[in-house]
């Protein structure tokens, strides 16, 4: 299997080539030549085997290059204790047709965990098998959930190390708990005197610092992003879509064979578009469902063909939807205007220039075809909470809630009554206070207080990962200037 780029489409490069470097030199996205088929005879048996078998099955499909043994390995290590219960991905039953896929168990109780555990172990191989003997220093700006994942991940991975930069006041207690108490000998955390996009500008001017480069190189290290861009993310994703058919066939709640509906709450479009490859590939998908929140760039693109990132910014309930530039819906086009680069590159270049772009109705028909898309505010989010719970005792976070409310509205505008799954991207106890207030409850408590509330309203015990935040002993302390994050990384590099 090799990748092309999306705004070069005669590129040709390896999958681990393409891990290793994030993204084209071309500025384009690495996406696979070809989707690799997956018969209906293999999902069936697929229904039979565990997640780590079925998550084999996918990977070694677009990861040729990988051998098969160390793949193995690798999804082992991935997919172990570190996620409760007994599959990493498991589906709830709602009633006869609706399901939810719970992406949470994992270390940090939301879906980055399902490629984040992952992929440094693809990123050491591809560094091993490329024949680079650097090490790979991790940087990531977060204002949230990414930062977590990525140093969960990456904590004691050989030949790698990572530095998350937080803006200081500016993600959740729980969120800011879970970076300053992560264990590690290769990770830190470090807060910025400054806001999300102070504290992104400057992880940016650091990856294009050359000095800091060659600083780095004299030390053996080369600087790696882990963002979602780039495809060592986007394929462990495409598993859990046919693990959750395949969960469905074997409980006998579908046959092989019948299509399927899948809802995604969408911010940068990596999760909904590796449902798009799983039914490229051969999963039988009717549509999927792209749920968006105020910030509803997506839900405005699908329904008139015009990406428009000049609005306003809003800060919702589900934070981690709020982006206003989606970076994977650059490989959607792709696929949709018939893999013309030049056509990409085009568009692309007006998003920078001029904030929007718009593509012509045969490419909104192909969209059409596969997707359909709405929006749900602050209010219906909450709403959607309240009704999952009174209806079937059903506990969801509010990215989860926005996915459920466009739902329904899909079902009453389309009258589609295919069998559903709802993709559930957060655990409810990942924002305690905001479904507590959706539930009707009032007043002030403290984070760990809201949580004893929802267990004793819903019966649901949170993780342990999350009990333990409030007890473990804070291990990075580390806050510095905006100007000073440069130093910051010398320092850190300095005591590896
Ligand atoms: C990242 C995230 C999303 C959005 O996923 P994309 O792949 O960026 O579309 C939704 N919900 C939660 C909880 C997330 O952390």
């Amino acid at each position: 299997m090799k990748l092309t780029s999306t705004r070069d489409a005669a590129a040709r490069v390896t999958p681990a080539a393409a891990i290793l470097r994030g993204i084209s030199p071309d500025g384009g996205l690495f996406v696979p030549t070809e989707f690799p088929a997956v018969s209906l005879n293999e999902i069936k048996e697929m229904a039979g085997e565990d997640y780590k078998a079925r998550a084999m099955r996918i990977l070694s499909a677009f990861l040729t290059d990988y051998d098969e043994k160390t793949l193995k390995g690798y999804i082992e290590k991935a997919y172990g204790t570190q996620f409760d219960g007994d599959s990493p991905a498991p589906v709830s039953k709602l009633e006869n047709g609706k399901y939810v896929l719970e992406l949470w168990h994992g270390p940090t109780m939301a879906f980055k965990d399902m490629a984040l555990q992952l992929l440094p172990h693809l990123l050491t191989g591809a560094s091993r098998m490329l024949g680079s003997d650097e090490r790979s220093l991790i940087l990531a700006a977060t204002s949230g959930d990414t930062g977590k994942a990525a140093m969960a991940g990456f904590a004691d991975v050989r030949d790698t190390a990572i530095l998350v930069f937080y803006p200081r006041g500016g993600v959740s207690e729980a969120q800011r708990l879970q970076m300053v108490t992560q264990r590690g000998g290769n990770v830190s955390a470090v807060a910025v005197e400054g806001n999300f996009d102070d504290t992104q500008t400057g992880v940016k001017n650091i990856f294009g610092d050359e000095d800091m480069a060659d600083w780095l190189q004299e030390r053996g290290w080369r600087f790696t992003s882990a963002n979602s861009i780039n495809f060592g993310r986007l394929v462990p994703q495409v598993v859990y879509y046919f693990s959750a058919y395949a969960d469905l066939v074997q409980k006998d709640e579908i046959r092989c064979g019948d299509p399927v509906n899948f809802v995604v709450p969408t911010g940068n479009f990596g999760n909904i578009l590796a449902g798009y490859y799983a039914k490229r590939m051969g999963l039988p998908m009717n549509r999927l469902v792209c749920a968006s929140n105020s910030n509803n760039v997506l839900s405005e693109f699908f329904t008139d063909g015009r990406y428009n990132s000049h609005r306003e910014f809003h800060k919702t309930l589900s934070p981690s939807m709020d982006i206003l530039i989606s970076s994977n819906l650059e490989r959607l086009l792709f696929e949709v205007c018939g893999r013309d680069g030049e056509t990409v590159k085009a568009w692309m270049d007006q998003l920078k220039q001029k904030g929007s772009y718009a593509v012509p109705g045969t490419v909104q028909n192909h969209i059409r075809e596969n997707f359909w898309a709405a929006w749900a505010d602050d209010g219906m989010t909450s709403e959607a909470i309240g009704d999952a719970f009174k209806r079937y005792h059903y506990l969801m976070d509010p990215h989860t809630a926005v996915g459920y409310r466009v739902y329904q509205d899909y079902r009453d505008i389309t009258g589609d009554d295919t069998a559903t799954v709802m993709v559930s991207t957060a655990s409810p106890f990942k924002f305690c206070k905001d479904v507590g207030r959706a539930l009707g409850e009032r007043g002030e408590r403290s984070e760990l207080d809201w949580a004893k509330w929802l267990t004793e309203k819903s019966g649901l015990v949170p993780p342990e990962s999350f009990s333990e935040l409030y007890e473990l002993p804070i291990r990075h302390k580390g806050v510095c200037e905006k100007e000073a994050m440069e130093e910051a990384v010398q320092n850190f590099v300095a005591s590896l």
